[in-house]
């Protein structure tokens, strides 16, 4: 890289308005406040965004509170839910049901995961349920909610859980937290691209209201157009779809007539050719079938969505086509790709978002202060390889330990020849129940636990100290956290409640 590269970063630029650019705006300027840097951002709205987005993961929680955001101020405006997990319905067969808790299952014992005992126990007790030991699973059933004491009184008392929310607002609630920190905003349509000769950085962008702006740092948040990283700088994608068949989606939004139909997570039920969501809302309920077009057309998927509706709808139904992958780079020159510029795994587990929050955090932890560096830029696009793998493994193993039967899709999926990472934790947790991690994962060993028991995949053997263990103990200490769990659920107040005397949005 050329020593044009080695001049501090005082102008950055950032190409898209949607949740990656508001996101990315806002976490500038807050961290970069005592640096003297002019942000601007440049969106359009002849364009638009993407407009979909609603569910998040526990990470979201974090970052709200590292920009000063208060939770019940945020959730008004935005229409928002709490969640704590998602519910799989129909995906080991019709009819079968698991759920996804953002919490632990139990207590871990002798520094042995709690899944050990748990299974020790199973081999006596067939009828055990996983759910039972999550406080979150507990809570979910009965439709409450209770934030997380501070700090935890007991190991049970501590889940995460993360939100639901009408991403149109997200965008604009960060907007408006951006402008007052002193970022500029360009309604254009960006059309030209100059560069440096010598060294190809990216010098300023060009709009089609006259305007030209420079910048030192170019952020591309220009959405699956990836307009700078892969139409301008052409560092190529790595196409999963031979992995992950979804390609497209239909989404509408429906009524939500009472508040006890909030339920405090998101439904993910398997169809034919993909699956079908719903996330709750204050004010409406968002729903969408992804499928793969390989499968289904546009029609047959707006049949099946429309037939899953329990509301009139109060939209338009839009039709989206996506392509499931990830940009080679995440960074290069002066360039950084985050959101859905940078890569997309469908939405079946809500990472997305999760994404851009840790691509802004690569980027402001190798922020290149004194100009560019080759190894930041290494890390970087390392990391972002990395996390990206670990996602597509962990939902694409939701597919493949399917038993749906008479359907190609499904069973095109039993067939796949995996991805040697994931080959390697399906087998080892068959073989000792050990669930590997390759650290920093998205997804901790409760998550993967939750698939494997969700899908029926057992270990063959287990840890010496739990298997030895007489049943009669075991019994008696796996009652004991069940009925804690239970007592501590009980306590909690109605998922509606919560919202209703807390953060109530204006209807
Ligand atoms: C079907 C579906 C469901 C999803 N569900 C979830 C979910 O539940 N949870 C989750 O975390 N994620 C989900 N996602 C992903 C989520 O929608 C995106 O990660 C998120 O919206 C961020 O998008 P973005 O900002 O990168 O792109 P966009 O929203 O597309 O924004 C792109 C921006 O670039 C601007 N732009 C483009 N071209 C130009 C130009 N020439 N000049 C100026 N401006 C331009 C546009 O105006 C816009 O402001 C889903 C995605 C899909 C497809």
């Amino acid at each position: 890289m050329a020593n044009a590269a080695q001049h501090s970063i005082k102008q950055i630029v950032i190409l898209g308005g949607g949740t990656a650019g508001w996101m990315t705006a806002a976490s500038l300027a807050h961290y970069l406040r005592h640096r003297q840097c002019q942000i601007t951002l440049i969106e359009s709205c002849a364009i638009g965004t993407v407009g979909v987005g609603e569910a998040t993961i526990p990470s979201i929680v974090n970052f709200n509170h590292g920009l000063g955001i208060d939770e019940l101020e945020f959730l008004r405006a935005t229409q928002g839910s709490f969640k704590l997990g998602i519910q799989f319905e129909d995906w080991l067969e019709p009819g079968s049901r698991f759920f996804h808790p953002f919490s632990d299952y139990g207590i871990d014992h002798q520094t042995l995961p709690f899944h050990h005992y748990y299974y020790a126990l199973k081999a006596h007790e067939q009828a055990l349920e996983l759910g039972d030991y999550s406080l979150a699973c507990q809570l979910a059933r009965q439709g409450r909610f209770a934030q997380p004491r501070q700090p935890p009184q007991s190991p049970l008392g501590d889940y995460g859980y993360a939100y639901h929310f009408d991403a149109g607002r997200y965008a604009l609630f960060l907007r408006e937290y951006a402008e007052q920190r002193g970022v500029r905003r360009i309604d254009a349509r960006m059309h030209g691209v100059t560069r440096n000769a010598e060294n190809g950085f990216i010098e300023a962008l060009s709009l089609d209201d006259g305007q030209r702006v420079q910048g030192d740092l170019f952020i591309d948040c220009s959405g699956f157009r990836a307009l700078l990283m892969q139409e301008t700088l052409k560092t190529g994608f790595e196409d999963w779809s031979h992995w992950l068949f979804a390609d497209s989606a239909v989404a509408v939004q429906s009524a939500l007539p009472h508040a006890e139909d909030i339920v405090p997570y998101t439904r993910s039920i398997a169809k034919d050719a993909g699956w079908v969501w719903h996330i709750p809302l204050q004010h409406r309920q968002g729903n969408g079938y992804v499928y793969s077009s390989r499968f289904c057309d546009p029609q047959r998927a707006w049949d099946t969505l429309s037939q899953c509706l329990t509301h009139e709808p109060c939209s338009e139904p839009r039709h989206l086509s996506f392509k499931t992958g990830r940009s080679l780079k995440m960074w290069e020159g002066n360039c950084v790709a985050i959101g859905l510029s940078s890569g997309f795994l469908e939405p079946l587990e809500s990472t997305s978002i999760s994404l851009i929050q840790t691509g802004i955090a690569h980027l402001l932890q190798f922020f290149p202060h004194q100009g560019i560096d080759p190894v930041r830029v290494k890390e970087v696009n390392r990391r972002h390889r990395h996390e990206m793998e670990s996602i597509r493994d962990f939902i694409l193993l939701h597919y493949i330990l399917n038993q749906r039967q008479h359907n190609d899709m499904w069973h095109a999926y039993r067939n796949l020849s995996l991805p040697d990472t994931l080959e390697h934790k399906i087998e080892l947790f068959k073989s000792c129940g050990h669930i590997v991690q390759y650290p920093p994962e998205t997804f901790e060993t409760s998550s993967w636990l939750t698939m494997f028991e969700g899908f029926g995949i057992r270990p063959r053997d287990i840890d010496d100290r739990a298997s030895q263990m007489p049943a009669s103990v075991l019994s008696e200490q796996l009652a004991g956290i069940r009925q804690q769990l239970r007592h501590v659920a009980a306590q909690a107040d109605s998922h509606a409640s919560v919202i209703a005397k807390h953060c109530a949005a204006p209807r």
